[in-house]
């Protein structure tokens, strides 16, 4: 499973954001969710979703070795696999990386997303 993004569809209300950080840390702070909304001031003007793509070949791991899927279900992760993740599918924030775990199977992002530019594929 993974979550599909159409940023064509975004509106930018943020609200994937901060229903991730209530769901992991009980507190609404958009910086300390696994997705997160970049906007493209400069070019297409479009709300752009950035989370992780569930990859099957982790290139975020570089040459650490461990069991994979472990670490899939964590949502704290250390900084330095964002700057390994050719996808930008962390957020950073306070020295760490958030990272999607899907909400253990039920990602509450997708069903707040009235528009759908965020949705489950499997
Ligand atoms: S909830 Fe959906 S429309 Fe709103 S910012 Fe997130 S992806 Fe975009
Ligand atoms: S963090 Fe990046 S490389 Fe790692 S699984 Fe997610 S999208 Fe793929």
């Amino acid at each position: 499973m993974r979550i599909k993004v159409e940023k064509e569809k975004c509106t930018g209300c943020h609200l994937c954001e901060m229903v991730c950080s209530l769901f992991h840390f009980k507190i609404i702070n958009p910086s300390k969710s696994g997705i997160r909304i970049l906007k493209d001031d400069l070019g297409t003007n479009l709300h752009h979703p950035l989370v992780c793509r569930q990859c099957q070949n982790m290139k975020c791991l570089g040459n650490e070795v461990l069991d994979e899927t472990l670490e899939m279900a964590k949502f704290v992760w250390k900084k330095q696999r964002a700057l390994e993740c050719p996808f930008d599918g962390l957020n950073v924030f306070e020295e760490v990386a958030y990272h999607c775990n899907l909400c253990g199977g039920d990602p509450q992002c997708v069903s707040l997303c009235t528009t759908g530019a965020i949705a489950i594929e499997t």
